[in-house]
């Protein structure tokens, strides 16, 4: 029985002598990988659609093994702005990579779909920015459901305050009272209480009320640090993230 949904395209990589296993994140089906057959022998099966971040009505087939099929494609939008723009590739492969490791097969979530799409339209026409990416970056750990508690130590409750010194823990992504973190020796990071302020008027969507230099490195690193603990390594796609966007501030911390 054939099944329609609208998605994003996530990735691609070849499977057998001509086969091509896609992955997208969809409105109906969350994370939906098919097989698109011989579309590695021949571009033309999928008449050059099967494009990174490109977006369409899907149409597939379950099998009784294997993956489900992909039918045909019909394009809602191809970006194809992006392609030429090597800044904005790369945010979107990165944006991609997350959406792809950080989510379970079938798990249907629409914020996420909508996330993905509108950090990809924004930067068909604006460079990316710490602000967009930490954003992002918030707004995905939200989407999980993984938003940090800022306001109490995770361990004891005790509430945040700055006569203490609070570190950011990594692995629960929390904050840890002095005492408390004494615990967690390799997983804590520090967190300075105006990179905390930042973090959480960008999750509010608030004007960030912060002193001048905004902490954009600070942010940008402990959210980074925060998603490899989640994906259990560094992005693949970092790497160039950061040479195609030099702009942003330098992390070369954030591998641990
Ligand atoms: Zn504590």
């Amino acid at each position: 029985m054939e099944e329609r949904t609208q998605g994003i395209l996530l990735h691609t990589r070849p499977v057998g002598e001509a086969d091509l296993i896609v992955h997208f994140y969809t409105t109906d089906y969350g994370r939906l990988t098919l097989k698109a057959r011989s579309a590695k022998k021949s571009k033309r099966r999928f008449a050059g659609l099967l494009e990174s971040f490109s977006r369409h009505f899907i149409a597939f087939e379950r099998k009784r093994a294997g993956w489900p099929v992909l039918l045909r494609l019909e394009p809602v939008e191809m970006y194809t702005d992006l392609r030429n723009d090597l800044g904005a590739f790369a945010a979107a492969s990165y944006a991609s990579e997350l959406v792809l490791k950080l989510t379970e097969e079938g798990d249907v979530n629409r914020d996420i779909f909508d996330l993905l799409t509108a950090f990809v339209s924004y930067h068909t026409e604006t460079p990316l920015s710490p602000k967009s990416l930490s954003r992002f970056k918030l707004r995905l750990l939200e989407d999980l459901g993984l938003l940090p508690n800022w306001d109490n130590c995770m361990d004891c409750g005790s509430p945040y305050n700055t006569e203490e010194t609070f570190r950011f823990e990594l692995g629960q992504g929390g904050i840890l009272c002095r005492s408390c973190s004494h615990r967690y020796t390799r997983t804590t990071h520090p967190l300075h209480p105006n990179t905390r302020l930042m973090l959480i008027y960008l999750q509010n969507r608030q004007a960030l009320h912060v002193p001048e230099p905004l902490p954009w490195g600070e942010a940008l690193r402990l959210l980074n640090l925060r998603f490899n603990h989640l994906m259990g390594f560094p992005p693949r796609s970092r790497g160039f993230l950061y040479q195609m966007n030099p702009a942003l501030p330098a992390d070369s911390n954030d591998t641990t």
